[in-house]
């Protein structure tokens, strides 16, 4: 069970979160707040969560002692497997949650949006495991990046529509998933990726992923006999960091959310409202919002789930942030030392510990292996190409 506190009854964490949506969608959050807690509580439904994390995600996802790259910076270094789950990441665990109450709910389409397009071939996934019709908006520009993704969710059986407003990308799909779900909302159900958007999403997908830090902190005492000095996680919307710190945020580890430098919404970025929520937003003078920049296309997000907005201003966790050229390294230092590829956006987080172990010699690090790398090796293949030739010579 999770040691986070729940929100208010208006779904703040402090001072951050809230439901800042249009009239015409109170009624829905509304709807869903009254089923998300009704089926929390219901035994059937948590049930039959548990057995498909089981036996179709794979869960319970395994630790990894990271023997060889620990040795060399001199620290403990545990691994959370959550790249092993089905479809690579820690986002079915959401997905399965929000795919079997959209069912419960009777509502027979699922829709969602993504950008690099995990989120999307994720929920394309659990639709087709439950029998739901799927739509999934992507901004013009990233269905042409990400042709290999929007071929999968098509496979899936998934309709993928390419938003042509704006700058044609994640934030134009957001709003064109919203103004679908204003409209359609009787019989369709918005299943959002993060811990993100209004009341009661940031909250709802975060017990979804407390599977994660409920896991570890077991599989920890067992392996270790006691709790991690160090926990930490990448964080973009910030799901599977808070899934993780969610198991230990009533002990005395370390929090610690790696944001890219390019996307350092809580590192520097000032309180702001953005799709439905209050919470730290990269703006520029003017208030207006900034577009986020990394070599990790699912951490390029210029907000963040109020929760770590909270963490944050408390104090009871840390944001650091590390640059791309870092996160190149920390994908290759991984490969090369333990033979498991990371997803970029982890590798920030291998680049933080690699960063930071000159002032954590002998403590035990828990790191949260949100994703593989699978997705991003074409990407590499043009960054490190060069540089693997070379050696050769
Ligand atoms: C989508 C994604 C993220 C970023 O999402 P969070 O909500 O911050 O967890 C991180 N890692 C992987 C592997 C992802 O696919």
């Amino acid at each position: 069970m999770t040691g986070l506190a729940a929100p208010s009854r208006d779904g703040r964490f402090g001072e951050f979160g809230g439901q800042y949506v249009p009239e015409t969608l109170v009624p829905a959050c509304q709807e869903l707040e009254r089923a998300f807690h009704e089926a929390w509580s219901d035994p059937a439904f948590r049930g039959e969560l548990t057995r498909l994390q089981r036996e179709y995600a794979g869960r319970p996802s395994i630790l990894t002692e990271c023997h060889n790259l620990g040795r060399r910076l001199g620290i403990r270094l545990i691994l959370k497997r959550e790249d092993l789950n089905h479809t690579g990441s820690h986002k079915i665990n959401n997905v399965l949650g929000q795919a079997l109450l959209a069912r419960r709910m009777g509502k027979q389409r699922f829709i969602a949006e993504t950008g690099a397009g995990q989120h999307g071939v994720a929920s394309a996934t659990a639709a087709a495991l439950l029998g739901l019709t799927c739509k999934v908006y992507m901004g013009a520009v990233d269905v042409e990046r990400q042709a290999l993704n929007v071929f999968r969710m098509r496979l899936l059986g998934a309709e993928v529509e390419a938003a042509q407003s704006g700058s044609r990308t994640l934030k134009d799909a957001v709003n064109e998933a919203m103004r679908d779900w204003v409209a359609s909302v009787e019989h369709s159900y918005y299943c959002i990726g993060s811990v993100m958007g209004p009341h009661p999403y940031p909250f709802m997908v975060r017990q979804f992923q407390s599977i994660i830090g409920d896991e570890a902190r077991e599989q920890m005492r067992e392996l270790t006999g006691r709790d991690p000095d160090v926990v930490t996680a990448c964080v973009g919307g910030g799901s599977n960091a808070i899934g993780i710190f969610s198991g230990f945020v009533d002990t005395n580890a370390r929090l610690v959310g790696v944001e890219p430098a390019g996307g350092a919404a809580v590192g520097r970025g000032v309180p702001g409202v953005v799709h439905g929520m209050k919470s730290f937003l990269l703006q520029d003078e003017e208030g207006q919002v900034q577009e986020a920049h990394s070599i990790s296309a699912g951490l390029d997000y210029p907000g963040v789930g109020p929760e770590h907005s909270y963490l944050s201003s408390s104090g009871r966790a840390e944001y650091p942030s590390v640059t791309d050229a870092e996160v190149i390294e920390g994908f290759q230092l991984l490969s090369r030392t333990e033979g498991i590829i990371p997803a970029l956006e982890c590798a920030h987080v291998v680049a933080w510990i690699a960063r930071e172990a000159p002032n954590m010699q002998g403590k035990t690090v828990l790191m949260n292996l949100s994703g593989r790398g699978d997705k991003d090796v074409a990407q590499m293949m043009n960054v490190l190409g060069p540089r693997l030739d070379a050696e050769r010579h």
